[in-house]
């Protein structure tokens, strides 16, 4: 049973660091009330769509050293950070909690940090258009 922790774990951290691609793109969009499912994920400058290298969590932002990888527009360190911190929230929550309840009170986390992001971009878009 315990020798499935660290697989079990290393599943759960990369479920957070998805959920922190995700909350990138809600921040990213929901303030100009665009859709979160169309069109799929591409740069804002060149509309080159994003591709699985790309779309790795905080990864694909190394691989590609902060830049599109077509018109080198950057793409801002903000990205790979949430996703780091909603990876870290639920690795943190495992290590202290254990697997369970670990596991759930790191996504619960997740969800507050999700919605804190989210939030922040909307009072940004709000006071850009002031
Ligand atoms: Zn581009």
């Amino acid at each position: 049973m315990s020798e499935v922790v660290p697989f079990v774990t290393a599943y759960c951290v990369l479920v957070g660091l998805v959920l922190g691609s995700f909350i990138n793109l809600a921040s990213d969009r929901l303030p100009r009330s665009e859709s979160l499912v169309r069109p799929r994920s591409h740069c804002r400058m060149c509309g080159r769509q994003l591709n699985v290298i790309d779309l790795l969590p905080v990864l694909g932002y190394a691989l590609r050293r902060g830049r599109c990888a077509t018109c080198r527009t950057e793409i801002g360190v903000a990205a790979p950070l949430v996703e780091a911190v909603s990876g870290g929230l639920v690795l943190a929550a495992i290590a202290w909690l254990g697997l369970w309840p670990g596991v759930l009170t790191g996504l619960v986390l997740v969800a507050f940090w999700g919605l804190a992001v989210i939030g922040f971009a909307f009072r940004m878009r709000e006071n850009a258009a002031a």
